[in-house]
């Protein structure tokens, strides 16, 4: 299995690591170590030139604890839960949706309810991986994946870690509307870590506790706001939809994004337009388009307020594993935390032309709502507008009934104040839809590595290189003294010294025989070799190595930078 041989190699050579392995480590854990880190790091400055730079967009960076309001509004305290099956043999924890997909030919278990999973654990005699124990009759209980603590010593004001960025960007939709100049359609992205207390962590990066997502979102006027989508129209999109859980029975139909939107099963055009970019940039970082695939959501799977839901999915070893989702949101998100804030998360769309329209508004008079009505009294005050604007005949007589909180209030109509006015207005508040490609970043390192993967022979030894295009690899180019005698390793210093300055990111490797160190690097996906030779001290003349190929050729010291920058931009 590749996947095996990736893991070696990346601990090897300084790609990933299970972290604290002084402390027999902890799973879901990796730290990213010196290839590693640039590798990533390179890939999210490509999503930042894509997603941020080239769309226009802007980018926040928000903090990863959050209050414990701002995830009872978008739902996450309630609802963010998977399902777990603890062994009542060993108390071995493990995820109840994942055994079954595991065992069974089901592709999606998670869409189904907890009482059909305990059913198909049963049925198919679905045993611990741990210690074999049947599980057959073990409750599947939901547990919350977000990671708790406190803010500040006490327990009063409850915090988590973030299970995805952007709730960081909605919470601060009050402020950055204005940045925006209240101008839809604008879009907010953000890099940065997650959390979530994964149940089972598995497949090295691919699901981890501790993750980096890099996501967008877009904000627009369902009504008016259309993308542009010539550039894209005929961009190639594999699209796989299955009918239901089954893996193997769906259909991948290839089409162009203009069929998929005005024919096809992509509903939405906003989510179609990021389908044809994020193909794209994915085929620019280094995954490989023959597995490569947009899965449609089911129905079970999407969330009720998201009306077109897609992933994409690499193939890793005969597995689909998500690398993103693109869902478009409707005004789900910011309606929720204007209502838990109280605060402005709409945008004040201007008509053509000013308008007059009939109003049903209340002014309570708080002097008397006040101290009669306690606490509630601006919650009820609240209520008595809302409930103008939805049903005016409400106040047609002598009192007024409205809920706040569960409890019932008869507010008499003169204290409420309702009246119907004629006014002439510029313009309504509405609440922006969101349209939220999410990228996870791991996923997709791990992908670059797996499809980057090659073996093959020279010279009748067996060489490994991963495939990286030069953009995302962590050394575009190492430089090598043919030995460090007679002035050749001054030599190839002061070079990689010249090329690190103009932004080539190097390396320099002195030891064993040269072919061996061509092994290194082919091994973490360097494009370019440059060798200083006895020929060098000579003319000024260096060997360059492509990669893939092995082919060599000499190119004098002056003409390198340009010769390397060619090579790496085609
Ligand atoms: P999954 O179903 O695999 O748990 P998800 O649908 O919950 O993933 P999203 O909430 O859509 O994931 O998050 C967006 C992206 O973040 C995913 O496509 C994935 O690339 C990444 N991601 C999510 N969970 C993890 C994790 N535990 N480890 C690494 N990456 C993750």
């Amino acid at each position: 299995m590749t996947s095996e041989k990736i893991v070696e190699v990346a601990k090897r050579r300084g790609f990933f690591l299970q972290s604290f392995g002084a402390y027999s480590g902890v799973s879901g854990f990796y730290t990213y170590g010196p290839t590693g880190a640039p590798l990533k790091r390179n890939v999210e400055d490509v999503w930042r030139d894509r997603f941020v730079v080239r769309e226009g967009n802007q980018e926040i960076d928000a903090p990863t604890v959050m209050p414990e309001p701002v995830f009872e509004a978008s739902g996450h305290l309630d609802t963010f839960d998977d399902m777990l099956i603890a062994c009542s043999e060993c108390e071995e924890s493990h995820r109840a949706d994942h055994l079954i997909e595991d065992e069974t030919d089901l592709a999606d278990a998670e869409s189904l309810p907890t009482e059909e999973i305990e059913d198909l654990i049963a049925d198919n005699g679905i045993g611990c991986p741990n210690c074999g124990a049947d599980l057959a009759g073990v409750a599947v209980d939901d547990f919350n994946l977000m990671f708790g603590t406190n803010i500040g010593p006490g327990s009063a004001s409850p915090g988590y870690l973030r299970p995805e960025t952007v709730q960081g960007i909605f919470v601060e939709f009050p402020q950055l509307k204005e940045y925006a100049r209240n101008q839809l359609p604008f879009g907010v992205a953000q890099i940065g870590r997650a959390y979530r207390n994964e149940i089972s962590p598995r497949r090295s990066i691919i699901r981890t506790r501790e993750f980096t997502q890099a996501e967008l979102d877009l904000f627009i006027d369902p009504e008016e706001d259309r993308p542009d989508l010539s550039d894209l129209a005929d961009v190639r999109l594999p699209l796989y939809s299955a009918p239901d859980q089954q893996a193997d029975d769906g259909d991948l139909e290839e089409m162009t994004l203009a069929e998929a939107v005005e024919e096809g099963p992509v509903d939405s055009e906003w989510v179609g337009y990021y389908l044809g970019i994020a193909k794209e940039w994915y085929e620019r970082v280094g995954v490989d388009m023959d597995r490569f695939r947009f899965r449609q959501h089911l129905a079970g799977e999407r969330a009720h307020y998201a009306s077109d839901c897609w992933d994409a999915e690499a193939e890793i070893d005969g597995d689909w594993i998500e690398l993103a989702g693109f869902s478009y949101r409707s005004d789900y998100d910011l309606r929720k935390h204007g209502e838990h804030s109280g605060e402005d998360f709409t945008i004040f769309r201007e008509y053509d032309e000013p308008k007059s329209v009939t109003r049903a508004t209340v002014d309570p008079d708080m002097s008397t709502l006040g101290p009669e009505y306690g606490s509630a009294a601006a919650d009820i005050a609240a209520e008595l507008a809302a409930l103008a604007e939805r049903d005016p005949d409400a106040f047609e007589g002598e009192d007024v009934t409205v809920e706040v909180d569960g409890e019932s209030y008869e507010v008499p109509v003169d204290v409420a104040n309702f009246r119907i006015e004629e006014r002439t207005e510029s313009g309504e508040h509405i609440t922006p839809h969101v349209v939220e490609p999410s990228f996870g970043v791991d996923r997709l390192v791990y992908t670059i590595l797996h499809h980057g993967y090659r073996e093959d022979e020279i010279d009748g030894e067996k060489r490994v290189y991963l495939e990286l295009d030069p953009e995302v690899a962590p050394t575009t180019v190492a430089v090598f003294p043919l030995m460090d005698r007679e002035g050749m390793g001054e030599y190839a210093t002061e070079l990689e010294a010249d090329l690190r300055s103009v932004g080539f990111a190097t390396a320099y490797d002195d030891s064993g025989a040269i072919g061996r160190r061509y092994r290194r690097q082919d091994e973490v996906g360097t494009p370019f070799c440059v060798t200083v030779d006895h020929r060098t001290l000579e003319d000024d003349t260096v060997t360059v190595r492509e990669r893939d190929s092995t082919e060599q050729r000499r190119i004098p010291v002056d003409e390198l930078t340009d010769a390397l920058e060619e090579l790496r931009d085609t």
